[in-house]
C-alpha cells in the first residue's frame, strides 16, 4: 500500500533582502515530499536552505511564494494547525538554564494548552534519558544532554512530525549513538522524523529516503 505524503512542498521560494541592491534566493522553487512514517533526511552543505526550510515549517520564517501543506493542513489557511503537527528541535541550544528539564517541558506544556492531567512529562523525560536529571539546573547537563533536552521540548505535544536540525552538530560519538536510538524508538511509534545533516554517512545510516538540496533546490 502507498504510504501517504505528511508533508507536500511545491514551488517553494525564499528570497532574503539583505538591502535594497542585494538578495539571497535560499530555498529556490524546492518541490519535496515526506511519507508517513519514515525517515527522511534532508542532505546539504551549509548554506543550503536546510534550516531556511525549517524555519518556515516552524512559523519563524515567512516564505516568499509556493506551498506548503503539513499532516492536510495549508500553511497559509491553517498556520497553528500546521505548527500542532510538528515539533521542532532547533540547530542552535537554546534552553534557559535555570530551570530543570522537568520545569522547562511543564512551562513548554502550558505554553501549548496542555491541561495537567494530559501531560506526558515522565514519560519523555524516560524516553530521553533524562530521568535522573529532571530535577538539575539545565545549566549542569553536558552538551548531549542538552540536545535530548530540545527533542524532549518539541515532544511536550505528541507531534505526529518530528524535524531535527542538525542534531548532531557538536554532539560526541557516544552521545550521537543515544541521540540516534532516541530518533528510532520514536520513529517505531509512528512517529515521522526529518532531519538534516551536512555529513552524508549519517544519513545514510539513519534515513529511509534522502532529499540532497543545494542552492535552494533539491539536486537529487
Ligand atoms: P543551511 O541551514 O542549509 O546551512 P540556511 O537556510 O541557514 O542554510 O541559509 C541559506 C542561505 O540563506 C544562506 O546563504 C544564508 O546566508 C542565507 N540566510 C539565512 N538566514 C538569513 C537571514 N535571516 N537573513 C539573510 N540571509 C539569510
Ligand atoms: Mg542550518
Amino acid at each position: 500500500m502507498n504510504k501517504q505524503n505528511v508533508i507536500s512542498i511545491k514551488n517553494l521560494n525564499k528570497i532574503y533582502f539583505k538591502n535594497s541592491s542585494k538578495s539571497i534566493n535560499a530555498l529556490n522553487n524546492l518541490n519535496l515530499e515526506v511519507k508517513e512514517g519514515e525517515i527522511f533526511g534532508l542532505l546539504g552543505p551549509n548554506g543550503a536552505g536546510k534550516s531556511t526550510f525549517i524555519n518556515i515549517l516552524a512559523g519563524i520564517t515567512i516564505k516568499s511564494s509556493g506551498f506548503v501543506n503539513v499532516w492536510g493542513f495549508d500553511l497559509d489557511k491553517n498556520p497553528r494547525q500546521v505548527r500542532a503537527s510538528i515539533g521542532i528541535v532547533p540547530q542552535e541550544i537554546n534552553v534557559d538554564p535555570f530551570f530543570s528539564p522537568k520545569k522547562l517541558l511543564e512551562l513548554q506544556a502550558g505554553l501549548y494548552g496542555i491541561k495537567k492531567k494530559n501531560r506526558i512529562t515522565d514519560t519523555i523525560l524516560k524516553l530521553v534519558s533524562l530521568e535522573k536529571q529532571k530535577n538539575s539546573y539545565t545549566r549542569s547537563l553536558s552538551g548531549g544532554m542538552k540536545r535530548r533536552l530540545l527533542v524532549a521540548k518539541a515532544l511536550v505535544h505528541q507531534p505526529p512530525i518530528i524535524i531535527l536540525d542538525e542534531p548532531t552538530a557538536g554532539v560526541d560519538v557516544e552521545l550521537r549513538g543515544n541521540l540516534w536510538k532516541n530518533v528510532k524508538s520514536l520513529n517505531e511509534q509512528g512517529v515521522t522524523v526529518i532531519l538534516t545533516t551536512h555529513y552524508i554517512s549519517e544519513a545514510e545510516e539513519m534515513c529511509d529516503r534522502i532529499g540532497i538540496l543545494n542552492k535552494g533546490s533539491l539536486a537529487a
